[in-house]
């Protein structure tokens, strides 16, 4: 199906031509139909799915008729940078209309978002307790607004932000669309669906497969040794920027600091930076300036790095979502990518719950020549303490019945694929052939456990 078929205002269809947009993506292809006719939407896509588009293109389309001069739209998500995303998608795809779209969230100044708010705009994304910041101070005019999207609403409920939403809910019309989004549906998001949409039409792909277009692995390795196997991945392998996800923001300050040390162009993105110094690191991120970004779940939360070539998670996640949160931060939009996941001993539960939402299990592979044996160090401060025992927040659909099939002990002599190569060139075409060998040969090796484990 082509965007042709949704009949949008020509401004709009430029916008997606301008975007490189071609076929829409099954979110948008289930989506956009309902969405245009007006009705509710309950939405269930992770990131990577080109949900975004989904809801703002219809959303361009409505707003492309009618009045201009007050807000008519209002997205609420989770993080500044999610919001700064979803805006930059609503001005990259309405940039022919004459539609504008304006951020409001925490961490920034007030006054240039008051400013910006009285010159007029139709479209507002914003983060829930700046926007109730605005709302009460009377400074934002939301009584005529025909939709609201609430993106991300399980994050959103995790990061506590629900009483807020609630508040908000009590300053917009009554008669309005909704729209909901949200990777997953536990009851809190199924209570806040029944209570604020009306006759919803649900649309889903496929909540629990990552992209496909990610190969996974794991590499097993002692606590104290993550650093050190980190900088050997690096080492080995053709990487053009990667992702590396850290538990706490110490540990991702830190981490990033080892790794420039170490020589690399890398920067941290963590909560306690300056609005100014998360959007350098995004920037620098995007631009190649840093080649890796160290970032905890909450800081990463919609980055859309559409080059990440590879996910590390330092640290494995808390809950299966999660995993597949993170690892849809590459392979997104059909490009390929890999994820490197290092687990310990105590993930070993962890590790079993992903495989069983992934409902395979993951190859365990070694770096050559990386030498596990190494003792712990005496002392080594907060950095080597042994993460918490993760316990899955929510059980993963069919969980709990079995183990998964060759889910053998992390760690363990489960290791089959000798991984990487040495290192290849990395310019131009050529980093791009020589990135594609390990890659077939993480296929293979995955194929080899899977045989092996059944
Ligand atoms: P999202 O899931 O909204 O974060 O989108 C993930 C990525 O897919 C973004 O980089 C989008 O620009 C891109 N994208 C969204 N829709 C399409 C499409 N129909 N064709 C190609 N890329 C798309």
């Amino acid at each position: 199906m082509e965007f042709q078929k949704f009949n949008f205002h020509p401004q709009v269809m430029e916008g997606i031509a301008a975007a490189g947009y071609t076929k829409p993506t099954p979110i948008q292809t289930q989506a956009i139909p309902p969405v245009t006719e007006g009705r509710d939407v309950m939405g269930l896509a992770q990131t990577g799915t080109g949900k975004t588009a989904a809801f703002a293109l219809p959303i361009l389309h409505r707003l492309s008729q009618g009045g201009r001069g007050h807000v008519r739209a209002l997205v609420i998500a989770p993080t500044r940078e999610l919001a700064e995303q979803i805006h930059e998608s609503f001005n990259d795809l309405g940039r022919k209309t004459p539609l504008r779209s304006l951020t409001v969230y925490g961490g920034v100044g007030v006054n240039p978002q008051i400013q910006k708010l009285k010159r007029g705009a139709e479209i507002v994304v914003a983060c829930p307790g700046r926007l109730l910041d605005h709302l009460k101070q009377g400074t934002i005019d939301l009584s005529r607004l025909d939709v609201l999207v609430l993106d991300e609403a399980d994050q959103m409920f995790d990061m506590g932000f629900f009483p807020d939403i609630r508040r908000i809910l009590q300053h917009l019309p009554k008669k309005r669309q909704t729209l909901l989004f949200s990777a997953t549906m536990p009851n809190e998001i199924r209570k806040l669906a029944h209570d604020i949409l009306s006759d919803p039409v649900t649309v889903q792909v496929d909540t629990v497969a990552p992209a496909t277009t990610v190969s996974h692995a794991l590499y097993p390795v002692k606590q104290h040794l993550k650093t050190d196997l980190l900088l050997a991945l690096l080492q080995h392998t053709d990487t053009e920027s990667v992702l590396v996800f850290t538990r706490t923001k110490h540990r991702a300050k830190r981490l990033g600091e080892k790794l420039e040390k170490a020589g690399y162009k890398a920067a941290s993105l963590q909560g306690n930076l300056s609005q100014n110094r998360r959007q350098a690191a995004l920037d620098g991120f995007r631009d190649g300036t840093y080649q890796v970004l160290v970032a905890t779940d909450i800081a990463a939360r919609g980055i859309d790095v559409s080059q990440i070539s590879h996910v590390v998670n330092y640290d494995i996640p808390d809950t299966p979502e999660a995993y597949i949160h993170r690892i849809g931060r590459t392979g997104r939009a059909a490009r390929t990518g890999d994820a490197f996941t290092l687990v310990t001993a105590e993930d070993t539960a962890m590790v079993r719950a992903i495989e069983q939402v992934l409902k395979s299990p993951l190859e365990r592979c070694t770096v050559e020549d990386f030498d596990y044996a190494v003792p712990a160090p005496k002392k080594d401060g907060e950095f080597a303490r042994p993460p918490r025992q993760p316990a899955p927040r929510r059980k993963p659909s069919g969980a709990g019945k079995s183990s998964a099939r060759g889910a053998g002990p992390v760690g363990s002599a489960a290791a089959k694929s000798q991984v990487p190569s040495p290192a290849r060139p990395s310019t131009g075409q050529e980093a791009h052939a020589a990135g594609a060998a390990p890659r077939k040969r993480s296929r293979g090796a995955r194929r080899q456990t899977r045989a092996g484990g059944n």
